[in-house]
């Protein structure tokens, strides 16, 4: 199944679903960021937020950054997203992993600590950040937590990643009632994403999100809407590290220029490497005072 987002209406209207397959991206951000099969997992379900949420931005050139920060093995976790389906992660210990065989992501991530978002400001100003402090470090009830007290947005959520017959399978779903939906409604919602223990089965099975969303909600009234096209992407260049050199100041640039015949410079989102010749870093400082 091709990695998408799907926007849906479900119980006559009264509801706003998102379903997510991000299979194809999670295991791009694995190999480009080194991630062990535990940090994949954490950030499968971390993607899979960020996405969802960037969909409610107004704007394809906001930029919305989630970051989890529990002090669990893995460090913090970072994805940034946009309403048109880019999304990038880091991760502060890509390889971390537990001494058990068995994967826990609460372990990895730990619970005490803060789910924030950062939203650029379309004006140019001061980004918006909201905060919620983790409930549980399993990523969809911390973010299920932070959309009810930071954006009083209640929301049903379902997010999981895993390896499943060697196949590394990545989704969710989130249900938003609208204004003026029923309790009724609300109770179908709950029990329906309750029951979708089978999410990453369903998300297998399925040739694309219309399908399993037509067959999971039949029975409630789902009325799919558009997708849009999922893909990690960097958009990391040379210019904008040369901007960041910079940014350090005449006296720190040169210091770095003598100190070092070449300054590399990693990008954390995709690992692609930026190397600055001591000459290079000389002509930098030049335009500075
Ligand atoms: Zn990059």
């Amino acid at each position: 199944m091709k990695d998408q987002i799907l926007h849906a209406l479900v119980c006559d209207g009264q509801a706003a679903m998102l379903m997510i397959n991000a299979s194809e991206t999670v295991k791009e951000a694995k190999s480009l960021l080194g991630l062990s099969a535990g940090v994949t997992n954490a950030m499968g379900r971390l993607i899979c937020a960020g996405a969802l949420l960037a969909q409610r931005n107004k704007n394809e050139s906001e930029k919305l950054t989630l970051i989890i920060n529990g002090q669990g093995a893995a460090g913090k976790l970072l994805v940034t997203a946009d309403n048109s389906g880019c999304v990038k992660a880091c991760a502060d210990e890509p390889k971390a992993a537990l001494p058990s065989e068995e994967i826990s992501i609460p372990a990895l991530v730990g619970k005490n600590g803060q789910l924030t978002v950062v939203r650029d400001n379309p004006l140019g100003k001061e980004p918006y950040v909201g905060m919620c402090n983790l409930v549980s470090g399993d990523i969809t009830r911390d973010f299920a937590a932070y959309l009810v007290t930071s954006e009083q947005q209640p929301a049903a959520v379902a997010l999981d990643c895993d390896t499943v017959n060697d196949k590394l399978i990545c989704g969710g779903i989130m249900v938003m009632p609208l204004p003026g939906c029923s309790n009724e409604a609300l109770d179908l919602i709950d029990k329906k994403i309750s029951a979708m223990n089978d999410l990453l089965a369903k998300l297998d099975y399925h040739l694309s999100l219309e399908e399993m969303a037509l067959d999971s909600f039949w029975d409630v009234g789902v009325k799919p809407l558009e997708t849009v096209d999922l893909r990690y992407y960097c958009d990391c260049s040379r210019d904008r590290f040369e901007q960041a050199l910079i940014s350090l100041g005449r006296e720190e640039l040169l210091s770095l220029a003598y100190e070092e015949e070449d300054t590399e410079i990693c990008c954390r989102f995709c690992n692609k490497k930026y190397v600055f010749d001591s000459e290079q870093l000389k002509n930098l400082a030049k335009g500075l005072k």
